[in-house]
């Protein structure tokens, strides 16, 4: 009996040395970066501007993987079961935490299938139409789905999506449902509403801005408290009479559960390279959008935040008494 404790009391040691060794040297071969969203949508494009730049600090390639579908749900799943060795992360919004009450089952358990990296950014969101919706401002948008209720569609990228979020904001605010279109991500809704094929959407400026500057689409409110530097015309939410329709999209990187903690750090110190990165700062700036601070991209402040929002978002979820499954 002695000697097998011994034995297995060696065999723990080794592998604690392996993971500490495997740490020191980590990176050692390609980082999967999951994306619970479809390739071209706004999360899309804020993970490949930050992977782009995390893979220059760590030297290895940062791959970015879209796994669209329930409204980022898969795309987390499979997170959750990929081995905690720090090759594979996700990159995931909001939706983290509204869909831990809007799923009353999950393939996973959010708070506790995951370790943290940190905050990258909080995106605003905008109200947008196909370019010929005919009202001209957020009141006449108003007015128009109240008295076309039965044929106005609203795309979104499916339950749990920031853009179901914002669009169940926006339906609750008017007191009028729609029937809603779902989608893998906002990228291919947006195709959809380029196309005429959907009225509404609400998405982030990440996926919105250069539509609205090309007017390609028509746009109605951003969803900040203040307006925008790159639509200095359009009104907020608040100033064009939805002052309940204020919402923020945040964005973490989180690693499965078990990835061990000088991985997750040295993560975070390299997410926070990238967001200095004069590229990533200019290219979030003409998206609408300003990088975290080093102080909230860390595995603490994005703790803390997805324990916050979950709790914030539970009682607002359940009064609406609308679930996912
Ligand atoms: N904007 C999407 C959402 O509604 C996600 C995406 O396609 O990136 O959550």
């Amino acid at each position: 009996m002695k000697t097998l404790n011994a034995l297995l009391g060696a065999v723990a040691a080794l592998s604690l040395f392996a993971v500490s060794a495997n740490a020191q040297t980590y990176p050692e071969r390609s980082i999967t970066m999951v994306v619970p969203f479809s390739a071209g949508g706004p999360t899309d494009t804020v993970a490949r501007l930050v992977a782009e730049s995390m893979s220059k600090d760590l030297g290895q390639q940062i791959i970015v993987e879209n796994v669209g579908g329930a409204g980022g749900t898969l795309g987390a799943g499979r997170v959750a079961q990929a081995d905690p060795d720090g090759y594979t992360v996700l990159l995931h919004h909001i939706g983290m935490a509204t869909s831990a009450t809007l799923y009353r089952k999950l393939a996973y358990d959010t708070l506790n299938s995951f370790e943290y990296v940190g905050l990258v950014t909080e995106v605003p969101m905008t109200i947008v139409a196909r370019k010929d919706l005919e009202p001209t401002d957020l009141k006449g948008l108003v007015d128009y789905v109240k008295a076309n209720k039965d044929t106005v569609t609203v795309a979104n990228a499916g339950i749990g999506a920031a853009s179901h979020l914002c669009g169940m904001m926006f339906m609750s605010a008017v007191e009028t449902p729609l029937t809603t279109v779902p989608y893998k991500g906002t990228g291919p809704a947006m195709t959809d509403l380029l196309g005429g094929q959907v009225d509404i959407m609400c998405d982030q400026t990440t996926n919105t801005t250069k539509q609205i500057q090309g007017g390609t689409i028509k746009a109605y409110a951003v969803t900040s408290p203040e307006r925008l530097k790159v639509f200095p015309d359009l009104p907020t939410t608040a100033e064009a009479g939805l002052p309940n329709l204020q919402v923020g999209i945040w964005h973490g990187i989180y690693a499965p559960k078990g990835t061990p903690a000088e991985i997750t750090e040295r993560l975070s110190k390299s997410l926070q390279v990238a967001l200095k990165d004069p590229n990533v700062v200019a290219r979030f700036g003409e998206l609408g959008t300003a990088p975290s601070s080093d102080a909230d991209a860390t595995p603490a402040a994005l703790k803390a935040k997805l324990e916050g929002e979950i709790a914030r978002w539970k009682p607002v979820i359940e009064a609406a008494g609308q679930y996912a499954d």
